[in-house]
């Protein structure tokens, strides 16, 4: 038996999707000198049942796909992911009840091949050469060869990626802050995150700065993040969208993650970090020019996945 995703009223417990969002607000405090009448705030994602932002997206994707019929026990779900979305659907398929297929680059940490594995997901590794996009080839390739047998996620498309965090993330960011948010700033991957909180957020008040991040190179270690002038640009993703566009190198962020366990006490993944390296960027900006300021990140998922990384063990001591 496998549960459903309607939770009676009368149910005891929680099931997972319901412990999906609703992520505390931390304080980022400290983080540089300069930031007089600035707060940092970083958006607890890593608290989600699968561990990442992702479950946001992947919980809507798959809600719509229930209510339409498009997936079940013999049609399972295919996509390409680089890692978070794939946990969060591998998660969602074994409570849920339908087999997950994923394409996705071989040189993932060890840690996310082994979590996959241990929800049951079938994993398709494609070339790491090759990056997200290669596996977003391959995905379009097994969709293409065996049409009707998966139900084809495609989250690079999908409207419900982004509408997860416009009904979810951005209400959520407005209520732990009292409507006092004035910058929201988000790395770029799918771009579901920076989409869909910002045009809610923007509804909820104009004047909300949204700066959108991304790697400075293609060559970057910025797990989860792309470098859109140079990849398959995704289909939901709307450049005008934001007021501006930080560049971040992967350097900076790797120093970030080290200073936030050792001085936050908050072990963080790479793109959690260099989202709150552009927060700080944006802050300094803000606080120089005398204003007051409360900017708001995205803190993505936890180190527990990268801790095999070499990056905490080189260099000076953040
Ligand atoms: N950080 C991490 C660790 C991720 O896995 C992802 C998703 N690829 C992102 C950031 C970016 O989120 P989004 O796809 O919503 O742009």
């Amino acid at each position: 038996m496998s549960a459903t995703l309607v939770t009676t009223s009368t149910a005891l417990g929680t099931s997972v999707l319901d412990r999906v969002g609703k992520t505390p607000l931390v304080r980022l405090d400290g983080l540089s000198p300069r930031l007089a009448g600035v707060q940092i705030l970083g958006k607890a994602e890593w608290a989600n049942p699968g561990g990442s932002v992702k479950d946001r997206a992947a919980s809507m994707i798959i809600a719509d796909a229930q209510a339409k019929g498009l997936i079940s026990k013999d049609r399972g779900l295919l996509d390409a992911t680089s890692g978070n979305t794939g946990i969060a659907y591998a998660m969602f398929g074994a409570a849920l009840g339908f087999p997950v297929t994923l394409c996705v680059p071989s040189n993932v940490s060890p840690e996310r091949k082994r979590i996959l594995k241990a929800y049951g997901a079938n994993v398709v590794w494609t070339n790491p050469a090759d990056g997200s996009d290669g596996a977003i080839r391959k995905a379009r390739e097994l969709v293409a060869a065996e049409p009707g047998r998966y139900f084809y996620a495609d989250q690079y498309s999908n409207d419900n990626n982004w509408k997860a965090h416009y009904f979810t993330t951005a209400e959520e960011i407005w209520e732990q802050t009292n409507g006092r948010v004035t910058h929201f700033v988000a790395g770029l991957g799918t771009s579901g995150t920076f989409m869909g909180t910002t045009r809610r957020l923007r509804e909820l008040n104009p004047d909300i700065r949204c700066i959108s991040m991304q790697p400075n190179s293609p060559f970057n270690g910025l797990e989860g993040l792309k470098h859109m002038a140079t990849a398959i640009v995704p289909k939901i993703y709307d450049p005008k969208l934001a007021d501006e566009n930080i560049e971040m190198g992967t350097e900076i962020a790797y120093k970030m993650a080290k200073h936030l366990g050792r001085h936050l006490g908050l072990l963080m993944g790479v793109s959690s970090a260099a989202n709150v390296a552009a927060a700080v960027e944006i802050a300094e900006q803000e606080a120089a020019a005398g204003r007051e300021a409360v900017v708001v990140t995205i803190l993505c998922d936890s180190a527990d996945k990268y801790l095999s990384e070499r990056f905490w063990e080189e260099g000076e001591p953040a």
